[in-house]
């Protein structure tokens, strides 16, 4: 096949030049490195310019895995892992997808908060599109400055809130990156379709203006109606100069998170991970729990501590498929309980933020979590405060002594701000708490019982989610796709997991479980009418046949 015919294939763009020679080892998607045979160098003018032995991908492979492996720290694996997306995207797609459960720390959580924190620092080559308010008016000309034009997923930050980090400003734009990659490496979304986005509207944080490194707006951050104007127009630009493209909000500040998602998600195909992928990916969690209690999620009354953009999506989402399983709204609610940093989140307190006020039930207040658990005995406590080692041996015990089996996830990250550790969550519970966690863990054994503690990780959700709105074509991301999702997942998980406790599908078969949890949402997208594309007879074939596939093209 020609080249330009190879570069429309693995690009959208209609019209580029054919790449030839040193520009064609200059364009990652394109790129094969040392895997170009004799053949392919003599006809694109490649003589020369790459040593003379051909590699065979596998072996490529094994290159990039074995010097990651020497090197010593993770931040050297993720500078190293972002240098090959930059020159060769199938090799790094290759590496990645056949050893997710290793890499995926390393391109995402917890590496990338590391990475987004030096990011002036290790930069070596723009990634992504940076808008700032100076480009208050332009947008849209930014979005068509960007060379791919069938943009299917967005993900978008305004690095107000990276992860448990705070304000890193342009910095964020290490997770729209690392974030796409695992929509791609987990979900098949093919790269080219991708964008990642920071929405640079300054920095609060005073280290970053005061670093001579720091690449972003050197301002102080664009608040108010100002702020709400810039987002206004940038939903509408990406909807008028990519109109089928999913936009995603991550890492916003939750007191803009929920408002936006509120705004937009009626208006635009757009979802917030930090909300609804969380919440979905718990959601599963507590769904297999009930496939060993043998109990619906309505039976559960569940306390979570922290009442943030985590907590209260979950929640919201438990509410809206209890309501699934024919149980009233009201009572779902009332089955939701919080504790936040001042104490319970009940009816007599004045100073509640917006987004907790609904799960505000009467109560007389208490102040401490432990009294919590024993006022409203809770079957389920969920930690999403980010607050390490909130979940003491007397609150476990407690938990242990109200239920023959306490649900008891300790979602917070990283692995240091974990609600307890595994080791003490089956220690203290003599063995018998239902454990998931934000953080991975290893494997623990009591009295003779390996214990698999499930990672809530919303890695098992979003791919799927983004990959069900690449094959149909989605115009509006719901809740319901998201209850939907979770129990695709919860489907997943095996006999044999659930007898060892595990609560998730294994990590490493990831790329296979997300094509089945997009089937499932791109299923409901057709029920509910929500798809452009034409509804395809068997859709898991459907999925499977557009997600990528890090294979090279082939130029002879
Ligand atoms: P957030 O800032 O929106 O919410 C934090 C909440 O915790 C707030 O309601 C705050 O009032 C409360 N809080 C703070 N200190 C507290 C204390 N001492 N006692 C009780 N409550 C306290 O943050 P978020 O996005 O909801 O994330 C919270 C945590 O959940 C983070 O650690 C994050 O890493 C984790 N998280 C995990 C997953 C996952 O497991 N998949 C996904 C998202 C977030």
């Amino acid at each position: 096949m020609p080249v330009a015919n190879l570069r429309r294939k693995h690009s959208s763009r209609k019209t580029l030049p054919p790449k030839r020679g040193a520009d064609l080892l200059h364009t990652p998607l394109l790129n094969k490195g040392t895997a170009f045979s004799r053949e392919e160098r003599i006809k694109l003018g490649l003589l020369g310019l790459l040593p003379p032995a051909v590699s065979d991908p596998e072996t490529q492979a094994q290159r990039v895995l074995t010097n990651i492996r020497k090197r010593a720290t993770a931040l050297e694996k993720y500078i190293d892992l972002l240098s090959l997306m930059d020159r060769n995207e199938h090799l790094y797609y290759k590496v990645v997808m056949a050893n997710v459960q290793e890499l995926m720390p390393i391109i995402y959580t917890p590496t990338v908060g590391q990475g987004c924190q030096l990011y002036a620092h290790i930069f070596r080559r723009a990634r992504g599109l940076f808008i700032t308010r100076h480009e208050k008016g332009m947008m849209k000309e930014v979005l068509r400055n960007w060379p791919e034009k069938d943009i299917r997923v967005i993900v978008v930050t305004d690095g107000e809130r990276i992860l448990g980090l705070g304000d890193l400003g342009a910095n964020g734009m290490g997770i729209p990156v690392g974030k796409l990659a695992l929509y791609t490496a987990c979900g098949g979304v093919p790269p080219s379709q991708t964008l990642p986005i920071t929405l640079d509207v300054g920095t609060n944080n005073q280290k970053l203006l005061d670093d001579p490194l720091y690449l972003g707006v050197r301002e102080n951050r664009v608040k108010g109606a100002e702020y709400d104007a810039l987002i206004e127009e940038f939903v509408k630009a990406v909807q008028a100069v990519f109109p089928k493209a999913l936009l995603q909000f991550e890492d916003f500040a939750n007191h803009n998170a929920f408002r936006l998602l509120k705004k937009y998600q009626d208006r635009a195909c757009t979802f917030n991970d930090d909300i609804q992928g969380t919440a979905s990916v718990t959601l599963a969690g507590m769904l297999s729990a009930g496939r060993i209690l043998k109990r619906r999620l309505s039976d559960e009354t569940i306390l979570f501590h922290g009442a943030g953009e985590a907590a209260i999506g979950i929640a919201d989402l438990v509410v809206n498929a209890m309501t699934a399983e024919g149980t009233s709204k009201k009572d779902a609610m009332a089955k939701c309980w919080f504790v936040d940093s001042k104490g319970l989140v009940e009816s007599t307190r004045t100073e509640l933020q917006e987004h907790k006020v609904p799960y505000a039930h009467p109560h007389k207040p208490i102040r401490e979590l432990a009294d919590a658990v024993r006022a409203i005995k809770p079957t389920a406590l969920i930690g999403a405060s980010g607050q390490a080692q909130q979940f003491t041996k007397e609150i476990i015990e407690e938990m242990s002594r109200l239920n023959a089996r306490p649900i008891i996830f300790a979602l917070s990250n990283p692995t240091a701000n974990s609600e307890c550790t595994a080791e003490q969550a089956y220690t203290w519970s003599k063995g018998k708490a239902l454990f998931a966690t934000g953080s991975p863990f290893d494997d623990f054994v009591y009295e003779g019982k390996t214990h698999v503690t499930g990672q809530c990780n919303n890695a098992y959700i979003f791919p799927g989610v983004g990959m069900a709105a690449v094959a149909t074509g989605a115009k509006r991301i719901t809740d319901e796709m998201f209850s939907e999702a979770a129990r695709a997942l919860a489907a997943l998980v095996s006999e044999d997991d659930l007898a060892s406790g595990c609560l998730m599908p294994p990590l490493s078969r990831i790329n296979e479980d997300s094509a089945k949890v997009a089937a499932a949402v791109a299923k409901l997208i057709y029920k509910r009418k929500l798809a452009t594309e034409p509804e395809p007879k068997n859709i898991l074939a459907a999925v499977k046949a557009k997600q990528f596939k890090p294979d090279y093209p082939k130029y002879a």
